[in-house]
């Protein structure tokens, strides 16, 4: 099995393909046989933030606390780049509100990136708005980052009334300054309208979004057996859920021209606004996280906090199953 597909990125143009692995594992690579992961995810070992989403990952998901070991990002990026590993994007993220950090150790993290940046296509910083009041941690990432930021609404006040915030971060004058994907919550009470929805994202924010994420909730990412909390039992209550995933691939494919086909490594459905504004579906078919590598406490973990294998099975010749993948289907987005 194989797929091809070219995208055009902010930073550069290569091609990659999805390989298969001796050992059946799927990976995509590039042209330079390199292994292409979708990303380096940064996850603090403390909580902090000021919504009140009721479906927070951060509180399911209650991993460890313990140091962060900040010191050691440098080194886990030497082993990446060292395995043959590139990233699409790094993502400052959680837990909770990442620009609620100490502004000295966002700037240290920033200027380690900073050394690496030809293992990333592009920078993501995931919020709820939060950055967007704070000028000091906005110059940091502001100009070279795009802000990702979960909605489950389109309309302010519906937004703030879910996911329990004041201050509306769209209002804000850093706001117009910044490049945002929104990660646009599938529920049962929005799915009906959509394609509205998409539309007003599109008409509304045009002059700022870089894309939108449709996203089906994961009511727990640690455990999938675990599903007591009152966040997952919100999820399971209010949010569209894996198997209604389908039916939204039928009716964006009905609407929107599909680029990248779907596979088992990135595990999305990707289609084009015309607009040229890119719409994604992660369909959550294949292991949470598959394509990410996530940085806890100084280590480089899955989703499940298990280390991560990055050195390739001896012998294994990426660039030559590059080769030999082929053109199955050729998609430029
Ligand atoms: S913004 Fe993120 S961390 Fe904060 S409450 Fe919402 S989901 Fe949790």
């Amino acid at each position: 099995m194989s797929c091809t597909f070219t995208r055009s990125k902010e930073k550069d143009v290569s091609t990659k393909r999805l390989v298969q692995l001796p050992n059946g594992e799927f990976v995509v690579a590039n042209e330079l046989g390199q292994r292409v992961y979708k990303t380096f995810m940064v996850v603090s070992a403390s909580f902090r933030c000021d919504k009140g989403c009721p479906c927070c990952t951060a509180q399911i998901t209650t991993w460890p606390k313990g140091e962060d070991c900040w010191e050691r990002m440098d080194d886990c990026l030497a082993r990446c780049e060292q395995a043959g590993i590139t990233f699409e994007y790094v993502t400052m993220s959680g837990n909770g509100e990442p620009s609620m950090y100490p502004a000295d150790v966002l700037r240290g993290l920033k200027e380690t990136f900073d050394r690496y940046d030809h293992l990333f296509e592009y920078r993501r910083f995931q919020t709820g708005g939060n950055i967007l009041w704070e000028p000091e941690v906005w110059n940091i990432f502001g100009p070279t980052y795009v802000f990702e930021t979960t909605r489950m609404s389109l309309d302010d006040a519906e937004d703030m009334e879910i996911l329990r915030y004041r201050r509306n971060y769209t209002e804000s004058p850093l706001f117009p300054r910044s490049r945002v994907v929104f990660n646009h919550t599938l529920l049962r009470r929005n799915e009906h309208r959509l394609l509205a929805d998409i539309e007003g994202y599109v008409r509304r924010f045009g002059n700022v979004l870089a894309a939108v994420n449709l996203k089906i909730l994961n009511p727990n990412t640690f455990d999938p057996n675990v599903l007591s909390s009152r966040q997952s039992q919100w999820i399971l209550k209010h949010g569209l859920g894996k198997n209604d995933g389908q039916r939204i691939v039928e009716l964006m494919d009905a609407h929107f021209p599909r680029v990248n086909d779907y596979n088992p490594f990135y595990d999305r459905y990707e289609w084009m606004h015309p607009s040229g504004i890119k719409i994604t579906l992660y369909a959550r078919l294949a292991s949470y996280g598959l394509p990410n590598i996530v940085f806890y406490q100084g280590k480089l973990v899955d989703y499940g906090l298990k280390p991560q294998r990055l050195e390739l099975p001896e012998g294994t010749d990426i660039l030559a199953l590059w080769r030999a993948a082929g053109e199955q289907s050729h998609v430029r987005a």
